[in-house]
């Protein structure tokens, strides 16, 4: 059913109190997180997670992210081993969700796992973030707050773009700062399903080790898995020296006056942030017909989530 208007609620008591409030009515409110906008719904409430997959046109067999106010409260949905508790530890609040055994009888939808064994679960480090969380009281169930496939939103404006008339609410928190999703990592055994806000050093640099990534993109794991997804209107090529004609370029490093870069100083943590909002600018820029050249972007740090991200832009369309 479509709603007449998705409101604006501001980044107050006020405004996070409404969310809440339309949270435990069993609506959707997407909220600002350090990494994308998130399209939260009550995980415990199986028709509002049923409006998620509906909202984002997103399958039903993709599994979604539970967000936490604190490690606490995460520990009675998940079960959490001393690896995962380490992890937590060294990483919570912040960009890294954690795929763990779900704990048995604490009302989860089934839907929020897609019949997996296991919970995806987050403790999200931006500040509003944490506050609808404990206004909230329960665990809020939360892909990017995009219609599935396409590019995430880093900004209100960008989630009005994508949903509006299709969910309740926006909390307005101005951009992300972190601007690539969560890094998911798979905690027994050790496995790196998404690339994403904490860099995968960090985390080999924990535990110990490096790191296989699991997950393919015929049977994928996550969303973030598939071939195609974070995909602008416009086609996208990589490692492109310049831009062809017809072409907007995006480059990283230095840039004439007027073009446009991810990072002018090549700094990875700004071309994140940027990523999202770029590629739509970039995407509007082309036009009917026209296409979206990046340069090349180095694979550490943060550039592995990057350049997953456009490797996935750029891919044949489904
Ligand atoms: P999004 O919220 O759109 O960034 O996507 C959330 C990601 O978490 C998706 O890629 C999901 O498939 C992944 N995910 C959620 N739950 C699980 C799970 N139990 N096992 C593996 N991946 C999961
Ligand atoms: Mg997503």
């Amino acid at each position: 059913m479509p709603l007449a208007e998705t409101r604006l609620l501001p980044a107050s008591p006020e405004g996070l109190d409404e969310a809440a409030a339309i949270l435990r009515a069993g609506g959707l409110v997407a909220f600002p997180t350090e990494t994308v906008y998130g399209l939260g719904g009550d995980a415990t409430n199986d028709r509002a997670v049923a409006r998620i997959f509906g909202a984002k046109g997103r399958p039903r067999f993709n599994p979604l992210i539970i967000h936490l106010p604190d490690l606490a409260a995460a520990r009675h949905w998940a079960v959490f081993d001393a690896r995962a508790e380490a992890l937590a530890a060294a990483f919570w609040p912040g960009p890294l969700t954690l795929v763990l055994p779900l704990r048995e009888g604490t009302g989860l939808s089934p839907l929020v796992s897609a019949g997996h064994p296991t919970v995806a679960v987050r403790v999200p480090a931006h500040p509003l973030a944490r506050d609808l969380l404990t206004r909230f009281g329960g665990p809020v169930a939360a892909p990017s707050a995009n219609p599935s496939g396409r590019v995430s939103p880093t900004r209100a404006a960008h989630v009005i773009e994508g949903l509006s008339g299709r969910i309740e609410a926006v909390v307005d928190g101005g951009p992300c700062a972190v601007g690539v999703e969560s890094t998911i990592l798979s905690v027994d055994p050790p496995l790196l399903l998404r690339p994403g806000g904490v860099p995968v050093e960090a985390l080999e640099a924990a535990l110990g080790h490096s790191l296989a990534t699991g997950g393919s993109a015929t049977a994928p794991n996550a969303p973030g898995q598939l071939a195609s997804h974070y995909a602008p209107v416009a086609p996208v090529r990589l490692n492109a020296a310049y831009g062809e004609a017809g072409e907007v370029f995006v480059g990283f490093g230095p840039a004439a006056p007027g073009a446009v870069t991810l990072s002018a100083s090549g700094d990875l943590t700004e071309a994140a942030a940027n990523l999202f909002h770029i590629l739509r600018a970039a995407d509007r820029l082309a036009g009917q017909g026209g296409r979206i050249a990046f340069a090349p972007v180095p694979e550490t740090g943060l550039g592995r989530a990057i350049n997953d991200r456009l490797r996935r832009a750029a891919a044949p369309r489904g």
